[in-house]
């Protein structure tokens, strides 16, 4: 089972990944946590990406696609995986396919997660996170404990450089202009589910459910 996640920034796409994982038991694979623990780590990829992330930018294709292919080569994605801010651009979504045949292997789905833009923006600049488990709060609608350590993992919880208003807007954008061309290719495809990320977390979790039986 290969599913694909697809939204804006901010519209649950990890949230919802929890669920939709267990469900189907494929690893979750975020390039957006990969290359934060990179950039923990101070590896050379973090090193690259680290501008890039902190801007709002998109990391270089060539990058993002070995990082990807290496991470599909491990033993737990036999049975598929669920990608979660991949692909991003129509290059990296071209090269997959063009991967995925040489393999004989096809995407089941694509769940697209829509979301009005400025309920995206309130969502994004109140998120915190773990820095241990990727565990996420927002000031607003999930508070983090006043000491900021993760209940889950006993983490730091923080808010990532690049949910500032100024790289929120830049985040937005760079969906809009690269990421967003790709509901055009998957519906063509035929693989694009289509649900409302403006619900409560349980709700749209229902609507998934809904939507990939
Ligand atoms: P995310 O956690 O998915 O919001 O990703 C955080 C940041 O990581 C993005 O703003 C990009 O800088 C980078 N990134 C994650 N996935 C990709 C991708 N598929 N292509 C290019 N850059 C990415």
């Amino acid at each position: 089972m290969i599913i694909v996640l697809l939204g804006p920034p901010g519209t649950g796409k990890g949230t919802q990944a929890t669920a939709i994982k267990e469900r189907y038991g494929i690893p979750h694979v975020s390039t957006g946590d990969i290359l934060r623990a990179n950039l923990a780590q101070g590896t050379p990829l973090g090193l690259e990406a680290k501008a890039y992330m902190e801007k709002g930018e998109l990391v270089p294709d060539a990058l993002i696609l070995d990082l990807v292919a290496d991470r599909l080569t491990l033993p737990d994605c036999q049975k598929g995986v669920l990608l979660d801010g991949f692909p991003r651009t129509l290059a990296q979504a071209e090269a997959f396919d063009r991967a995925l045949v040489a393999q004989k292997k096809a995407i089941d789905h694509v769940l697209f997660l829509s979301v009005p833009e400025d309920a995206l923006t309130r969502r994004l600049a109140g998120r915190r996170v773990c820095r241990g488990c990727a565990a996420t709060y927002h000031v607003d609608f999930n508070p983090p404990p006043a000491s900021l350590v993760c209940p889950g993992c006993q983490g730091e919880i923080y808010q990532r450089a690049d949910d500032s208003q100024e790289a929120i807007r830049n985040r937005l954008k760079v969906y809009n202009d690269l990421t967003d061309p790709l509901i055009g290719y998957y519906r063509e495809k035929a693989y694009l589910r289509e649900v409302d990320g403006s619900e409560s977390p349980a709700r749209v979790a229902e609507a998934i459910a809904r939507s990939l039986s």
